[in-house]
Formats: structure tokens, sequence, C-alpha cells
């Protein structure tokens, strides 16, 4: 799956569904960054927490333990964290005892490095350390409220680094071992979030190792959670009264656990009692198989959209980034899509400016997109990233100039086109769920067709959790704006 970025997400975790916490319970703040397994294993680890008796915050002021969970997928996604790392050090310091943790990927990608960019952590855990959350802040809180003392002992530690020397306060507790047996089985994270749509992580991490990505390195080897996990962790969704459910994995597609397919998976999870709608993201094109796709076409709570990354429109660069596919292949599987739903909404990712990457297979790429019209797009310039097969072999030779005049190529087509394909939607009937308040206007609901659009809906159209035919009377580029 390609990582993508998305805005600064700050959750209260863990809120939900559980017996209240006690009056003194120390409180947790957690903000997330990255993709929505991120924002999924936030919710995980706010469930951890509130099971180990933490309340939560939306206040990192208010805030015992401070949580970042990380995206190492750009450079830039980790200059973000160490900025933010900087001014919750800051916020933390003025609350007593306060400890803050850095965890998931970037936490796994730099591991005691992270120490030396963000000094005031406490806290380094990994993707798959999140059961051992509680143990780990537990230690650098009784470090933190402690006696300094003369000398510090490694055998107080539960990471796996030597301390700092005694002066320069405590060394970080660190656990980033990787696991690949860990599906956070039996574990009910997905219960937090809007109350309408939640998440449930069916697949970690990744075997494709395109040459570009530190996902693999960062996640560990792919593993499948096992079905009947799946399908307990979508009837509770189902019974705290969410009504859609997008199940996710890093090439979440290639899903398979002991004879059950992806396919099979989804038409169960379609038939769970009060889950009205199913996404899944994000898929890798060549695992795209025709029962998957007649799964698709055939169930009707499966939604009609796929995120479909592409990355390139060239097959020279697509060669290497090692996607495993061709142009013309990716061609089939959107026509195969398209064949057996001619209006399912189709999105993607672009990675422009890899390694190589001439003028001629820039255009390569735009008319793949003139070709394909995809409804909307995650675009981003290519940043080196260490560990990967690109960072140690290819040269990055695309200069910072040319990629940014790519990639604002890039987006100002993928704008035309999503104006275009969104504005084709006005006066057409609509079936929306409405999702909560618009943001923008809290008198008036938003919610998403079965296509993956935003839909901003009049003040008295629908209720939050249900579904409502509504017709589309205008469009922007990336929202809906319906009457009754
Ligand atoms: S290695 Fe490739 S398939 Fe795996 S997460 Fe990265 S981009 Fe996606």
């Amino acid at each position: 799956m390609s990582e993508r970025l998305v805005p600064l997400g700050k959750r209260t975790a863990g809120a939900a569904v559980r017996p209240a916490p006690a009056a003194d319970a120390p409180r947790v703040y957690v903000e997330t960054y990255g993709c929505q397994m991120n924002v999924a294993d936030s919710d995980l680890l706010g469930g951890v927490l509130a099971d180990a008796g933490y309340a939560t915050t939306p206040r990192a002021e208010d805030a015992d333990v401070i949580v970042v969970n990380t995206c190492a997928v750009r450079e830039k996604a980790e200059e973000r964290v160490v900025a933010r790392a900087a001014e919750l050090g800051a916020i933390k310091r003025r609350r007593p005892g306060a400890v803050l943790a850095i965890v998931g990927c970037m936490a796994e990608h730099l591991k005691e490095g992270l120490a030396a960019r963000a000094p005031a952590v406490d806290v380094i855990a990994g993707p798959d350390s999140y059961r051992r959350m509680p143990a780990l802040l537990a230690a650098a809180r009784a470090e933190r409220t402690a006696p300094v003392p003369d000398e510090r002992s490694e055998d107080t530690r539960v990471g796996l680094l030597p301390a700092r020397p005694a002066g320069r306060g405590a060394a970080p507790v660190i656990d980033i071992k990787l696991d690949k047996a860990e599906t956070y089985e039996g574990l009910s994270g997905a219960l937090a979030g809007d109350g309408v749509s939640g998440f449930v992580t069916i697949q970690r991490g990744c075997d494709k190792f395109c040459t570009f990505c530190v996902v693999p390195f960062t996640r560990g080897r792919e593993r499948g959670a096992p079905p009947r996990e799946v399908l307990r962790q979508v009837r509770e969704l189902a019974d705290a009264g969410f009504r859609e459910v997008t199940l996710l994995g890093q090439t979440v597609n290639s899903y398979a656990w002991d004879g059950t397919t992806f396919a099979e998976l989804l038409r169960a999870v379609a038939r769970v009692d009060g889950i009205e709608r199913v996404r899944f993201t994000s898929p890798y094109p060549v695992d795209f198989t025709d029962d998957v796709v007649a799964a698709l076409a055939e169930e009707p709570k499966l939604c009609k959209y796929v995120h479909l990354p592409v990355q390139s429109g060239s097959d020279d660069v697509l060669a290497r980034m090692r996607r495993g596919y061709t142009v013309a292949d990716y061609h089939a599987i959107v026509a195969r899509l398209r064949r057996a739903m001619p209006d399912i909404a189709l999105s993607t990712d672009i990675l422009s400016g890899f390694c190589g990457e001439t003028d001629a297979d820039h255009a390569a790429t735009l008319a793949l997109m003139r070709e394909v019209r995809f409804d909307s797009a995650f675009m981003f310039a290519y940043s080196e990233r260490d560990l990967t097969f690109a960072a140690k072999k290819l040269p990055d030779d695309v200069t910072e100039a040319v990629k940014k005049k790519r990639l604002a190529e890039i987006v100002a087509l993928q704008e035309r086109i999503s104006t275009e394909v969104f504005a084709a939607h006005v006066g057409r009937a609509e079936r929306v769920l409405v999702h909560g308040p618009s943001k923008r206007d809290p008198a008036q609901l938003v919610g998403r067709t079965d296509g993956f659009k935003s839909v901003i809906l009049p003040a008295g159209v629908g209720s939050v959790g249900g579904l409502v035919d509504v017709t589309i009377e205008r469009a922007t580029m990336a929202t809906l704006f319906a009457r009754a």
C-alpha cells in the first residue's frame, strides 16, 4: 500500500464503550500522523491504554502521557513530527512527571537515533509494540517521578538500549522489536472514531519491497488476521452502531488466511447485520483477482470505489520501482473493474520525480491520468528513504526544481479532471451515509457517497448514521452539495 499523509489528526482514542476511568486516572493524549492504518493503530493503542486504566484527554496540556503516532514514508512527514515533538516537549515539561512517547513507523525507522532528533522523547515504540505500551509508559513515568539517582542502572529499564550518562536526564525506554506474528488479535481498538465509520486492520506488514518504500522495514513482513477475528471486530462495530467499515492492509487484497481468500472475507463482512457499507484500502494492482472484482460487483454493500495506487505511467519507472506491473497491466485491471462496474469510482497515488525519471516518463504519467481519469489522487514528489533499495542503489537524480515543476503539472491536471468528474454528478441522485456535522458549518451535515465523495447536506436532511437519498445540486473539485 502506498502510505499517504492526511492532515494532522488529533484524536481522543480509545474513548468508546468502556467503563469510565477512575477520577484520578492518568490522562493520555494521542496525536496521529500518516495513513488510515495509523489512525486505526492510534485507536487500538487508545484501547490498550484505556484497558490499562488511562483516561483520554483532547488537550496535550492536560496529559500525563502524550503519544505521537508517526509516519516515515516521506522525509517531510518526519520533519513535521520532529518540530511537533519539540512543541510537545515544552508542554510536557510544564507538567511534572508527564512523558512523551513517539510510536509507529518513524520510531521503527529511526530507532535510538530518534532521541537525537527529538530529545524530549521518553518512549520509542514500533508498530508491533502496542500491547506493551502500558509497561513501557509505566517504566518511563516511574523514572520521571523518581528522585534523580547518582547513577542509573540498566536493569530498571524495559527498553533495549543503555541509559544515557548520568546528568543528561533519563534515556528513552525503547521497544522496537518487529513481530512476525503480531496482528493484535483480541484487542478492540476499532470502537473509536466518529461512531459511523470504523476501521478494522485485517493485514499488517508488507512483502512487496517497492524500491522507494520504507514500509516493509518499519512494519515488517505481511501477515493477516484470522477471519473470525476480523468478523468479531466488524460485529463489535455494528453492535456499537457503526454503519460503515473499512478493512485495512498495506496490500489489503493480497490477504489470505488458511484457505480464506480476500473475496470470501469481503463477502462475509458485507453480510454482517447492521453494516451498510464496506470499503477496503489499499489494494495492490496486480493482486486484484477476478473473484474480488465479482464480489465487488455482486455484493450491494461493497462500495463501488477502489483506491488503486499506480505511482507512475512509465514502464521504465515502474520497473525501477519494482511495482510488478506495466502500464498495460494497470489499464487492463482498470478495464476489468469498469466492465464489471461502469460507474466505479477510482482514486490513485502518484509519485513524481523518482530516480531516473525523464521528461518522457513524466509525460507518460500525465497521459495515463488523462486516459484513466481518476476521481481523485494523492500526489507526491519522491524523497529518498534510507534502508530502501532506491536509497542504496539508484541515484536520486531528478533535481528538486524539476520534481516540483512536474508535481505541479500532475496536481493541476488532476484538479481539472476531478472538477469535471465531480461536476458530472450535478443533477444525479446519490445515496449518502451521514457522518456528522460539517466542519465549516455545523448546522449542515457531511456524508459520503458510495463512491467516497464528500457531500454537504442542507440542514434538516438526514441524521447522523443514516442513509439519505439526495440530488446533487452543485460541485467543487472535492465536494458535492446536495438538496433534499
Ligand atoms: S512496499 Fe510497495 S506495496 Fe508495500 S507498502 Fe510500500 S508502496 Fe505499498
